[in-house]
């Protein structure tokens, strides 16, 4: 087992209030990790001036030096890199191995490094005897940032890099239940950030409020559940503010007749269980055929005992618990009502009531109903219900029949058919043979109520800027 370092504690006592804060516990154990601050409304308002005053000083710098800064905002992550990994193991939960903590760290480089070599240069629309239209791509202005706690350094950067990459300033709302760690990333990446470019105000629900309704406040990131988005969406309305809306999953994944069951099964566990379950663009839902169905359940269970669950710091697991209660309880209530209806437990399903922590054991469920609600319902966690198709047609039917249409998959030894399947599903984006492989290289977003507005990529710059026609 690690035990947190000296880095790791000096990083936390740098962004630990003097006195007072919310005790944070470790969601696998219950212990203390640190006490967060809590922002009034009042020192949102300031923050927001702040980062205001400071944006036209950091739009005025040129592209290749916010570029520059950006890559230097990568080396200082890169540099802190463990420290970082440690709290943030220990606030959320995570594992520090697996596609966990170092991975979610090793992210925040990339999509720094990334988004630093993106350009998005003006567009000459028009060139001719009638005249010339030049498309410009100007900042916004102040990008409020609200984001959730399953991937919070990450999913922070996804929102930071590419605002300020585009000269614009932010002032970033993290969850109340992963504070420390985006205010630890916060501290790392100001140490080469000229001041109040990024500034974070560690507030509640109120706060996220307050800065989608903010006057000025010019653009919201937002990622997190629908309710939440729609709450957003209407807070933000009487400022007509641009708004990106990363919303809830419950991505499906057809597996095709001409699969092979264990080459496949360590790609289908993790694209299902990457981060214990709670990740936005999981695989929720398997749909496989009859032929099929026997060889994939043992396939994958197979695959699935043998993933050590635990303490995050300790270096041996790569499943961690539920990072909060809440979820623990959505999950249970899901996996319950699944067991009732008659499904049959694979594997897990019962958790240990007398155990310390939020963890839940590694769960698949064959033989559910298409319609039970841990199918059809987003349960955030790592539960898999495997479902019995015999015509394709019905599979593709159920896959796309939900509201949510983030991210989806098919897995095929012809790529060819895989990709015309592919072609029929509601979703941002469909994996062939993998899934929820983000690469900052690839806009990402989600079709119906898993949002709008698309992340990273030249795409993803788009939304952070105010195109500017200057037509002669
Ligand atoms: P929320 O969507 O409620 O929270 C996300 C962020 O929004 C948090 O920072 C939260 O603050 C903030 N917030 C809450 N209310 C408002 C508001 N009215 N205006 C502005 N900001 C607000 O997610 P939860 O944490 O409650 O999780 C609920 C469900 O959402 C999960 O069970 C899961 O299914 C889904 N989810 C999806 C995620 C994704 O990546 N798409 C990520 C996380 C959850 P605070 O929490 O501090 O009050």
């Amino acid at each position: 087992m690690s035990t947190p370092t000296q880095h790791s504690q000096d990083l936390l006592s740098r962004i630990q209030p003097a006195q007072g804060g919310r005790e944070v516990l470790d969601p696998a154990t219950g212990e203390l990790v640190g006490r967060a601050p809590e922002a009034s409304v009042q020192e949102l308002d300031h923050a927001v001036a702040r980062a205001k005053a400071a944006q036209p000083g950091w739009a005025a710098r040129s592209d290749e030096q916010r570029s520059a800064t950006l890559h230097s905002a990568a080396d200082t992550v890169e540099a802190h890199a463990e420290e970082l990994a440690q709290l943030l193991s220990r606030e959320q939960g995570k594992p520090l191995n697996g596609p966990n903590a170092r991975f979610e760290v090793g992210a925040c480089v990339a999509w720094l490094r990334a988004t630093a070599e993106f350009s998005l240069k003006p567009e000459v629309l028009v060139d001719d005897d009638s005249g010339r239209a030049v498309m410009h791509w100007r900042p916004l202005g102040v990008v409020g940032a609200i984001g959730p706690w399953n991937w919070p350094m990450m999913i922070s950067v996804w929102q930071i890099a590419p605002s300020l990459r585009q000269g614009n300033t932010v002032v970033i709302k993290p969850s109340g239940y992963t504070t420390l760690s985006v205010l630890a990333l916060v501290d790392v990446l100001n140490s080469v950030l000229p001041q109040d470019v990024l500034i974070a105000v560690p507030g509640r629900g109120d706060v996220g409020e307050a800065l989608s309704r903010h006057p000025q406040v010019d653009k919201i990131m937002f990622t997190g559940s629908t309710a939440t988005g729609k709450n957003i969406i209407k807070s933000s309305a009487d400022t007509v503010k641009r708004v990106t809306m990363e919303l809830g999953g419950n991505d499906a994944g057809i597996v095709l007749e001409d699969s092979d069951p264990t080459s496949i099964a360590e790609d289908v566990f993790w694209g299902a269980f990457i981060n214990t379950g709670q990740t936005c663009a999981a695989l929720k839902r398997l749909y496989v055929p009859e032929s099929l169905y026997d060889q994939v359940c043992d396939a994958l269970t197979e695959v699935a005992a043998k993933m050590p669950m635990g303490v995050g710091l300790d270096e041996q697991n790569v499943l961690g618990p539920l990072q909060n209660k809440a979820q623990w309880e959505i999950v249970d209530k899901l996996v319950t009502a699944a067991k009732d209806s008659g499904a049959r437990v694979l594997l897990g399903g019962t958790p240990d009531a007398e155990a310390p922590g939020y963890f839940y054991p590694t769960t698949l469920v064959a033989d559910i109903d298409p319609h039970n609600p841990l199918v059809v319902e987003e349960q955030f966690g790592p539960a898999l219900p495997i479902i019995k198709y015999t015509s394709l047609d019905q599979a593709v039917e159920w896959a796309n029949e939900l509201d949510f249409a983030l991210g989806s998959s098919v897995w095929s030894s012809d790529l060819d058919r895989a990709e015309e399947v592919a072609s029929r599903l509601v979703a941002g984006t469909t994996w062939i043979n993998k899934h929820g492989a983000v690469d900052p290289r690839m806009p990402f977003g989600g079709a119906r109520e898993s949002g709008y507005g698309l992340e990273f990529g030249v795409e993803g710059l788009k939304e952070v800027s105010q195109p500017h026609i200057i037509n002669r």
